[in-house]
């Protein structure tokens, strides 16, 4: 099935019920649908785009991003979501790596991008919202009916390899439709009473679980710009049973502002909350606050949102005997899906032992896209390996150890070192680099660089931000440079990341 199909199928019940709502304003199921067919109808049509390109997407948070995507799908095209906040040249090698004939941008978008050479000349390249050519789509004739196979790509989703270059999952509809019914099964069942509230972005986990939420008429509501709880206690008061995502930093500044436990927020149905470890002391505030409404998720790209869960009646049982290990863990296996953890062989590990978690069902990427070898890595024998490092217990619970690839996750965004080390290794004066991550109250964790000037050389901390802020994201940036004489390192010459975790706590500095 062709996902926007299910757009379609509700505008024909209720094509004046309300779908998106942004800061542009609001539009029902019946304009969505329209939307949709005319930009599939204009992608086809006046851009000539042949079945199967790939489309970027680095977009904002905004009221056009839903008929953007499913357009895309319409069309029987591949999405590709980014993160609007990437740099433009990390923007770039996506484009490029996926072989994107278009993309579809916020106008900061399209200016930061307008001056990079991406598109060979010929294709429709760079399509800003509110332009010209996006005002033309919407007027083209709306695209018949696109029949799709379960397994056609729909959406690559870009994650930052530990190689330090971006990999795409390649996520099919059934990928995408397994992961919606696991939503129904776990989470909640949803109709047209229900409202999505996309206070995350929408190119992750919030946009990701919007598709269970439209197949079933729920209205979203979109909010653009940074995070503010204010406006998200507004929503709750004026809203009833919304849902929402929400990573553990920004659940942390929920519970952490001042209108939190005085706000009314019955409206709430379901937050559920995953990407990063949530520590036990916030969740245990977080439930005091919005009662047993708080799902715990655990994926990642790879198997998108679905390997295990904690669910709501689970995290709300107070007087459950193992209670503090429960909200520790991420929770038993999601429906119809399979994890197990194991030893570097793949052999299950028993209950306490520490191995690599890993995945099986329907929810699995088919495999990351013109990328053989880590395809071999990461897939094998029809199960995911993950990468991460988890123990189950008796019951079946998973608690997540470590992350085995040294992962910064920052404001619930993860971080790959070897992408900051790489740019850091261009300064000429730059010998060596370590970036490892330290204890952050509020983003979760921030990132710090070690640097080794090279002989008679003089690095200054400057220097190195101002190379970061040219080649990559904002958030990646180290918040601090340690200038040193050597790194530690093990007898074949790996540098120790622990031993520098370990002089960060020992100098006070963790
Ligand atoms: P991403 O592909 O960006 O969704 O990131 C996935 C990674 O985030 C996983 O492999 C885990 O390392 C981490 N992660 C996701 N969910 C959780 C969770 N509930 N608790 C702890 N870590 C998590």
């Amino acid at each position: 099935m062709n996902l926007s199909q299910t757009v379609r199928r509700v505008a024909r019940r209720l094509p004046h019920h309300p779908a998106v709502t942004s800061d542009s304003g609001a539009i029902t199921y019946g304009q969505l649908e329209d939307h949709i067919g005319r930009i599939a109808g204009g992608l086809l049509g006046r851009l000539a785009l042949p079945r199967g390109s790939r489309v970027g997407i680095a977009m904002e948070n905004c009221g056009e991003y839903f008929e953007v995507l499913y357009g895309i799908w319409r069309a029987g095209l591949v999405a590709v979501p980014m993160n609007a906040k990437l740099h433009e040249k990390e923007i770039a090698f996506i484009l490029v790596n996926a072989g994107c004939k278009a993309c579809f941008c916020t106008p900061d978008v399209a200016d930061r991008l307008g001056a990079l050479e991406i598109f060979a000349p010929g294709m429709p390249g760079i399509l800003p919202i509110g332009s010209k050519d996006y005002a033309a789509l919407l007027r083209s004739e709306a695209a018949g009916e696109v029949e799709s196979a379960p397994e056609d790509e729909a959406w690559l989703f870009y994650t930052s390899g530990t190689t330090g270059r971006p990999k795409g999952a390649v996520l099919s509809f059934r990928n995408l439709l397994f992961m919606s019914h696991c939503y129904y099964a776990d989470i909640d069942n949803l109709d047209e009473r229900d409202v999505k509230l996309h206070a995350a972005p929408l190119s992750h986990a919030s946009g990701l679980y919007a598709i269970p939420h439209i197949a079933k008429g729920a209205h979203n509501i979109v909010l653009s710009g940074s995070f503010e709880p204010d406006r998200i206690f507004d929503v709750l008061t004026k809203h009833q049973s919304v849902t929402m995502f929400a990573a553990p930093t920004m659940l942390s500044r929920l519970i952490n502002h001042r209108r939190a436990g005085s706000a009314d927020t019955r409206g709430l149905r379901t937050l559920y909350f995953g990407g990063a470890p949530m520590y036990v002391s916030d969740l245990k505030k977080a439930l005091d606050i919005f009662g047993p409404k708080l799902v715990q998720i655990y994926g990642q790209g790879e198997s998108p949102m679905t390997i295990s869960f904690v669910a709501k009646h689970v995290l709300g049982q107070t007087n459950h005997p193992r209670r503090e290990e429960i909200l520790a863990s991420c929770g038993v296996a999601r429906t119809g899906v399979d994890v197990k953890v194991v030893d570097d062989a793949g052999r299950e590990l028993p209950p306490g032992e520490i191995g690599e978690v890993i995945t099986r069902s329907d929810c699995v990427m088919g495999g990351y896209w013109n990328n053989p070898e880590a395809n071999a890595k990461s897939l094998r024998d029809g199960w995911l390996w993950t990468g991460d490092l988890g123990f189950t217990d008796a019951e079946g619970f998973l608690t997540l150890k470590d992350r085995s690839k040294d992962m910064i996750i920052s404001g619930g965004s993860n971080i790959y070192p070897r992408e900051i080390e790489e740019v850091l290794l261009t300064h000429p004066k730059v010998l060596e680099c370590a970036v490892i991550g330290r204890e952050h109250p509020d983003w979760g964790e921030e990132v710090v660089a070690f640097v080794v000037p090279r002989p008679d050389a003089d690095v200054s901390a400057q220097d190195l931000d101002a190379l970061c802020l040219e080649n990559i994201a904002r958030y990646k940036r180290p918040r601090d440079y340690h200038i040193v004489d050597n790194l530690p390192k093990n007898s074949y010459g790996k540098i120790l990341k622990t031993d520098l975790r370990q002089l960060l706590k020992e100098s006070g500095n963790a």
